[in-house]
This record gives C-alpha cells, sequence and structure tokens, in this order.
C-alpha cells in the first residue's frame, strides 16, 4: 500500500490516491438476494415495510415528463416543505443525496491532513469513510457495555485536532440512544470550533420522552448540525433524500462544496410531497409501537440477547456455541428467503440486525429463529 507522495510514488506508473483512501473498508450495503428462495423478506436494511407516502410516487411520476431539465439547483421546492413542516427558516437547510451526501459534505468541508474526527466505536459506518476520504483521522471511542454512546469518553477523546463529533442518535446497528441532557452535556464540553453532528436518520420512531431529535440545538448554536433522511420512515431509499439543518455560516460553507445539482428533479418533488403526508409517517410509527416490542419479546422469550432499541430495527445476539452462532442464524435464515444483516463489520460478529417488517415478514422471522435454535435442518 502506498499511502505517502514521496518521489517514488510519484515515479510509478500509475495513479496514487491520497493517503487515507486505500484505508477506507468500502461500505457493504445488506444483502438483498437469497438464491434459490421464491420469497424473499428484506430486512436489512432498515426500509419501511410500508413503502413511499402516495402522494410521493405521484409527484416522482409526474416529474418523470420532464428528465430533459436541469433540476433546481438550490432544491427550493423541498427545503421549502421541510421549512414549513418543521418551523426553519429554508435559508437554514441544505439538502442532500442521501444524508450520506450530507455526512460526507461535512468531513469534506470541515475535514483535512492531520484533523480528527470522534464517533462511536459501533457509530454509523460512513462517519470513518466520510473522514478516511477527507483525509482525516477517524478516532473511534468505546460504548457503555449495553452499546450506548459514551459521553465522558466522547469528551476524553476531544483533542485541539479534533474538528468534528459525530453521533447518531438513535443509533444504527445498536439501536440505542441517549437521553437529550446528554447530548447537551457532550456539547456543552465541546470547544466551540468543533462541528458536533446529531444524525437523526430514525428520530421520527423515537418514543420516549427524554429523546429530542436535536433541530433546537441546531438553530440556536453556531457548533451543531441535525441530519435527517428522507430514506427510512419515508420510504424514499431508492431515491437518495438526505437534509440537514444548521448555522447560516455552516450552510454557507456546505453549499459551496456541493455539487450544483446535487439533488434530481423527481427527489425532490416526491420528497417536498412525503413531507407534507404526516398520515403516512404516524401510520408508519404506529406499524413499529406494535412490532419492535412484539419482536424484542419474542426472541428474548428464546433465550437471546436483544439490545433495547427505539429505532425500526434490533440487534439480536447469539451465543458463541457452535451451530447456534449468528453466523449460522444467518445462512438458516437465508435459506427461508428471510435476510437481516450481518454486523461483523460494525465489530459486531456475534450479532445479527433485523429491521421491522410486515407482520408476515416478522411472524415468519420468529418462527424460523425459533426453528434454528431447536436444531432444525432447515
Ligand atoms: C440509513 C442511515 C443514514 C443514511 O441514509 P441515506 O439513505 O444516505 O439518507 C444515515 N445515518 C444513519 C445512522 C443511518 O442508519
Amino acid at each position: 500500500m502506498e499511502l505517502g507522495m514521496s518521489t517514488t510514488d510519484k515515479q510509478l506508473s500509475r495513479p496514487v490516491p491520497r493517503p487515507g483512501v486505500m484505508a477506507i473498508s468500502a461500505y457493504v450495503p445488506g444483502k438483498s438476494h437469497a438464491p434459490g428462495v421464491e420469497k424473499v423478506f428484506k430486512l436489512s436494511s432498515n426500509e419501511t415495510p410500508l413503502g413511499a407516502s402516495p402522494a410521493a410516487i405521484a409527484a416522482f411520476q409526474s416529474a418523470g415528463t420532464h428528465l430533459q431539465d436541469y433540476p433546481d439547483g438550490a432544491s427550493t421546492a423541498l427545503r421549502e416543505a421541510i421549512g414549513k413542516a418543521f418551523g426553519i427558516d429554508p435559508a437554514r437547510i441544505i439538502c442532500g443525496a442521501g444524508s450520506d451526501e450530507i455526512l460526507n459534505l461535512v468531513a469534506h468541508t470541515f475535514v483535512g491532513a492531520g484533523d480528527e474526527v470522534v464517533f462511536s466505536v459501533h457509530g454509523f459506518l460512513v462517519y470513518k469513510i466520510a473522514t478516511l476520504a477527507a483525509g482525516g483521522t477517524p478516532v473511534a471511542v468505546p460504548e457503555t457495555d449495553d452499546l450506548v454512546a459514551d459521553v465522558d469518553a466522547l469528551i476524553a477523546a476531544v483533542t485541539p485536532r479534533t474538528r468534528v463529533v459525530f453521533l447518531a442518535n438513535p443509533n444504527n446497528p445498536t439501536g440505542t440512544y441517549l437521553p437529550f441532557a446528554e447530548v447537551r452535556r457532550l456539547h456543552a464540553a465541546l470547544p466551540p470550533n468543533v462541528l458536533l453532528v446529531l444524525d437523526a436518520a430514525y428520530s421520527e420512531y423515537v418514543r420516549k420522552n427524554d429523546y429530542e431529535n436535536g433541530l433546537e440545538l441546531a438553530l440556536t448554536a453556531d457548533n451543531v448540525l441535525m441530519a435527517r433522511t428522507f430514506s427510512k420512515i419515508h420510504g424514499l431509499a431508492a431515491l437518495r433524500i438526505g437534509w440537514a439543518v444548521a448555522s447560516a455560516a455552516i450552510i454557507d460553507a456546505l453549499n459551496r462544496v456541493r455539487g450544483p445539482f446535487n439533488m434530481n428533479a423527481p427527489a425532490i418533488a416526491a420528497g417536498a410531497a412525503a413531507i407534507l403526508d404526516t398520515a403516512h409517517v404516524d401510520r408508519s410509527v404506529a406499524h413499529n409501537e406494535q412490532w419492535l416490542p412484539w419482536l424484542a419479546g419474542e426472541f428474548t422469550a428464546l433465550g437471546l440477547k436483544v439490545t433495547p432499541s427505539v429505532g425500526n430495527f434490533l440487534l439480536i445476539h447469539f451465543p458463541a456455541t457452535p451451530g447456534r452462532t449468528a453466523k449460522e442464524a444467518d445462512a438458516f435464515l437465508t435459506k427461508r428467503g428471510i435476510i437481516l444483516r450481518s454486523v461483523a463489520s460494525y465489530g459486531l460478529p456475534d450479532a445479527l440486525r433485523m429491521t421491522v417488517g410486515t407482520e408476515e415478514a416478522n411472524r415468519l422471522t420468529v418462527k424460523a429463529i425459533t426453528d434454528f435454535l431447536a436444531g432444525a435442518a432447515q
């Protein structure tokens, strides 16, 4: 691996990526195929079982009749719809091709060689990838034994070289969350030049009195950005729509770095329609409220440890006993067409992450794991 830019490298007969790039382990998305199985239940990417809002689908289709036109480079209709829904000045909003683009924009705008970026060890994988791609140094901080972000450890990891702290709240893949008093304590301990990124991709699902998504803090503090996505509860993952709110100065800087037409026209139209369809969001929340606790209860009754989740997914821990491991469970379930997410790449080789699915998918998964633990052949 040639990481440096010495004279020797320059004499190589091929282009050499910048330092850090070859240290990236490319993101591997959740599987979507189960070879030889007719009906597949994809529970590996935290997609909603309720699909997209019919209003969003109609807006998407109507945008399909103008594909020759460039989109509005400022995503005005979408920022205005989000602004209306949340009571935010649209000038304080930036849209991105998924919140992945927002997270990468943050890194490319605020992080360079020698700069450090702090996040929890089981935090969303994109934080590490975006940091390395920007030439920065990722600093992964241990969590508590319950897989919750450890505010004291995060604070202790901040140095004069720290530029950004990424916090997913709730976190993926653990499903755990920090009460907002803890987020405020973290923010209060950060130097004013360190940007706190609150990634609230699953915030709509959370039903806890001590939780806040970070909107208020992002609107009032000069060093906080809240990132959101249309991929999860709005069911628009295919269109790649994310957004963020932060201080005018942060939004201005991000707008200079982003591509001039980073959002496509069908995405702008569908996103604007989706955010106004609050009944659809309410249905998704109600579905999750019903099935998340049911699934957790069933798996616990089977003797498996389940990390308490406030998202639309669950982290299920398997024993190390041969015949009962997460890896073997994954293979067993895949043969039945049930696809969960291996989280070995997150450093959790003994667990699988399951997205809350349709009633049919949820019941079949519990049945399959019951059979697996009972030692069924298939
Ligand atoms: C799914 C997810 C995102 C991003 O989704 P996009 O599809 O890029 O908008 C961001 N953060 C977390 C924690 C996620 O799980």
